[in-house]
Formats: C-alpha cells, structure tokens, sequence
C-alpha cells in the first residue's frame, strides 16, 4: 500500500531445529545484510564506525550495590507475584522405579472470581535454584563474598526489547532490593544450556587470550559446530561450563549478571483436581533427571526438582492459566451427556484428574480413559483412584504398560484393541477426544490409532484417509483436542 518491498524472506526460527533458532537465524541474518548493504541500508551503521561483528553490551537492568547503613530492606521474594503455599509433596511412585513422579498440593488462598480455576486450566510456577548449586555458581565466579550484599535493581529503557523476562515485575520507575544470592537463586537459571548470547557477554570478560578466543568462537555463527558438539549435544549447563573457562572467575560484573545469564521461568502443569471452592490445586509432576552418557554428570530438570524440594508449609510463586482443553459443552449446568475419551500417557493423566473429578461431580459418568506408564507396581499414578472410579461404573479404564511384558504396549495398541468400542463412541455417540502428554511421536500415534480403529470398526464404510480426514474436522470444531509438551 506504501510502495514498500520486503528486503528478504521472511525467516521464521524453529525452537525443535537441532540447533535452535539460530539454525535458522544465523542464514537468514547473513543474507539479510548482504542485501541490506547492497541497498546502502547500514550506511549509517558504517558511517558510526560501529563494526557489524563487535559486540556491544547492553545493560536491561541498571543493580546497584546498596551500602549496608542505607534505609533499605530486602524486597519479599515474591513481590509483586500470586503466592500459594503448598499443602502436600508425595512420592507417588514406587520406591524401586528409578524416575519419580510427585503430587504437590497448594492452597491458593482466597482468589477473586476472575482468577478461578476451570478443569483443563493449568498453573505456571517459579523454580528457584538450589542453595548448594547458587553458591557455585557464585563460587565460580568469584562472587561468593558478596552473597549477602544488598543490590538494588531496576530497568533500563533498553529492559523491554533486551530482557526475556515477561512477569511484568519490573515496571519503570520501581525497584527492587535482594541479596546478591536472592537475584541468582531466583532469577538466573544456572541450570539451563547457555545460549550463544552467554558466550558473547563472557568473550568480554575473560582475560585470558586462550579462553577468550574458544568464547568468541563459541558465540559467533563461524562457531556453530563447536557450539553444537559443547553445549547442544552433551547438554552441558551453565554451572559446567563456567567451571570450563576459570578466567571468568573475578572479572564478570555483578551489573551484567542479569543480561549475560538466561533468566528463570516460569513452567507450566496442569492441575488434576478439581475443588469446587477453587482453593486447593493439586499438580502431578514428572521429575526430570537424565545422564547423557555414563561419563557426563547427572542432569536435574530446574522446575521439577525445585517442586521435589519444595516442603509442606512452604510459599510457591505461581500465575493462574485457562488451558487450551474444554469440555463438551453443557446441557444445563455442570452435567453433560456427552461421552468423553481420555489418552494420558505418564503425567499426560494430570488434565484427566480434573476432568474427572469434574465430570463425576456433575453426574457425567460415560467416561473413557486410556492410560500408559511403564509398568503397573512402578509408575502406575493414581491406581486406586481409577479402579474406584471404575468399579462406581464411573469410568471405563484401559491401560498399557510398556516393559511389564515382552512385547512393548503403548496407548495407541490399546486403542487399536478397543476398535469397535472407539469408533462407536466417536462416530456414533459423538464423543469428545483428548489427548496430553509429552510431544513426539505419541500424540501422532495416537491419532493414526484412532483412524485405523475408525476404519477397522467399518463405521460408513470409511477408508483410512476419510478416518483421517473425519478426525481433522474432529480437531477444527474443537472435538479432538490435545494438549503436549516437550
Ligand atoms: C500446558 C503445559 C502443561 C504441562 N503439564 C505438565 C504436568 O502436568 N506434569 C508434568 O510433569 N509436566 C507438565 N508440563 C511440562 C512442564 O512444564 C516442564 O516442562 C517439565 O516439568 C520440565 O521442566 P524442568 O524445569 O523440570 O526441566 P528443564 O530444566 O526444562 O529440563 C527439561 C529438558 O531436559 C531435556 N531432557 C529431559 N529428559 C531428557 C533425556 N532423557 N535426555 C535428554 N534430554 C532430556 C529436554 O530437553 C527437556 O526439554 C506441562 C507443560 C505445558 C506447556
């Protein structure tokens, strides 16, 4: 309309490209300048004598150290945030299963109407790092001296395009004050894999040649392949490789920490209860714990293994989310004749708690649920709850569990097994389908499941392409809904 032209493609980054956006981004910028230059675009760039390649450090958060006989006094740890306080931490898995899988109640105290929960929603928490892992880190850098020094912290103008911080905690003109342990304890995520930014920002900081040229290399597009095989592949934290490059030790500003760290977020679990007061959460949680290989250290996931910890009486950080799975609609308050069909494999059952608890509440008992773990003594989540459910006629209960026989059941076989039962719930009854869980193959198993079972049953004589076909228009009118994650 204004006469303008795209200077190039739009490139669009993809966070699953096995080096992350910058797979995509590093190609795209290249091409990007090359015909901005070509156009005379970065005259100004040039002009400013500002080299393209030279890193410039940007400052989001003016921290100041505060004199310790000045007026001010810690800021709360959850300013500003809604706070529940947690009720209950179970173990709910075997003793013997090597993985664990928790369920933390929380009070959420007393909400406004605005902020109740409906099933399906899901709440997001703010892990914070362990003691012993935030005074390595500070450690580390030689920063243990000053942990209880108080800091003060507020925005710089350039907060809003350079921070990934998205609370809205910091607004302008407000300040915060922590101890020095607070702001790594809460806000940086030492645990995570160091971007290429991280690298950039440290490059500035070693004073040891050596060191300094592996930093630049390992933050610049030419680094790529090193990057990959350091950090992608062994999945190496930031704690690592802080220990790998001693020359930082000393010399990383306490006003750069916030900028050259990735900031702590929020993670998000679906709640699986539901209480009709909108008081009481419940989340089912899978402890994320790993080795890469036998030679690399054991790898802890940042939020779950905080929400491990985290002791009966203890204060949470959360925010309250509608989730993206809803119900049938009602015919009349609360009470809906319409059948649903559940697939949760492992923590993919959360969701279904509430679901259920929902459902039975409200007198709607043609419930069907497809249930997965690896094996019925050891991860079996809330067993006898179902077989409750399922001897009150409440619910119809299928399981699979992948290692208790030679050959390996997943939920998909099992839906495959119940073809006639399926296909009549979902062509004839009109069904409503859900399915959460871990992404990968298991939500695309699922629905080709479903498909064949469609097909199999000779429901309208559909072939597997019109099964297919019937359950893409199932998804567009919101009767076939999943909610993943990675
Ligand atoms: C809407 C929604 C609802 C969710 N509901 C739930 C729920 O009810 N219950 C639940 O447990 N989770 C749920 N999640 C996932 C949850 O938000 C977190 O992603 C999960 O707990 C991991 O977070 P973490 O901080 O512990 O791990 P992180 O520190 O983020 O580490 C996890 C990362 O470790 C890596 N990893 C994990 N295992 C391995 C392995 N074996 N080999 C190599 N790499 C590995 C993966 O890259 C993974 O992304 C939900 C997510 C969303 C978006």
């Amino acid at each position: 309309m204004l006469g303008a032209s795209p200077i190039t493609e739009l490139g669009l980054g993809d966070d699953q490209h096995y080096l992350g956006v910058n797979g995509m981004f590093d190609q795209w910028s290249a091409l990007f300048f090359e015909k901005a230059e070509k156009l005379n675009l970065i005259l100004n760039l040039n002009n400013n004598n500002q080299s393209s390649n030279k890193f410039l450090i940007h400052y989001s958060f003016i921290i100041k150290k505060i004199s310790i006989d000045s007026q001010y006094q810690q800021t709360p740890a959850n300013w500003k945030q809604n706070v529940a306080k947690v009720t209950e931490n179970a173990i709910l898995t075997s003793p013997e299963y090597n993985k664990k899988v928790i369920k933390v109640s929380l009070d959420l105290g007393n909400l406004s109407p605005y902020e109740s929960f409906a099933p399906g929603d899901f709440i997001s928490v703010a892990p914070e790092n362990s003691l012993e892992s935030t005074d390595q880190f500070l450690l580390l850098l030689g920063l243990l001296d000053q942990k209880d020094c108080l800091f003060s912290i507020k925005k710089t103008s350039f907060s809003d395009v350079f921070d990934n911080d998205k609370s809205g905690i910091y607004t302008e003109n407000e300040q915060s004050v922590k101890t020095l342990f607070e702001i790594v304890r809460t806000m940086l995520d030492i645990n995570s894999i160091p971007k290429r930014l991280f690298f950039k920002y440290a490059s500035c900081f070693s004073n040891l040649e050596f060191e300094r040229e592996k930093l630049e290399e390992l933050g610049s597009p030419e680094g790529l392949d090193l990057y990959y095989s350091y950090i992608i592949v062994p999945k190496r934290t930031v704690l690592e490789t802080i220990a790998d490059f001693p020359s930082l030790c000393g010399n990383v500003p306490v006003a750069c920490l916030l900028d050259m760290f990735s900031r702590i977020y929020k993670k998000s679990y679906s709640i699986s209860n539901y209480d009709p007061d909108g008081k009481q959460v419940s989340l089912t949680v899978a402890v994320v714990s790993y080795r890469k290989n036998a030679r690399m250290p054991l790898r802890l996931g940042t939020c779950s293994n905080y929400l491990l910890g985290v002791e009966k009486g203890s204060l949470v950080t959360y925010d309250l989310h509608r989730g993206s799975m809803t119900l049938p609609p009602y015919k009349g308050y609360g009470h809906s004749s319409t059948p649903i069909i559940m697939v949760g494999p492992g923590t993919g059952l959360a969701p279904f708690m509430s679901f259920l608890q929902y459902r039975i509440l409200n007198g709607s008992y043609n419930n069907t649920l497809f249930f997965g773990c690896r094996s019925e003594t050891k991860d079996f989540i809330y067993k006898s709850d179902l077989h409750e459910l399922v001897i009150k006629s409440h619910l119809k209960l299928f399981t699979a569990f992948s290692r208790d026989s030679p050959n390996v059941v997943y939920v998909q076989n099992v839906i495959l097994e119940q073809y006639k039962l399926v296909a009549d719930l979902i062509c004839n009854k009109n069904a409503f389908v859900y399915v959460s869980g871990r992404l990968g193959q298991m939500p695309v198993d699922v629905q080709n499941a479903f498909a064949e079972a469609i097909t199999k049953a000779g429901v309208m004589g559909m072939d597997i392409t019109q099964s297919q076909n019937y359950l893409i228009a199932m998804k567009k009118t919101g009767r076939y809904q999943q909610e993943c994650w990675d």
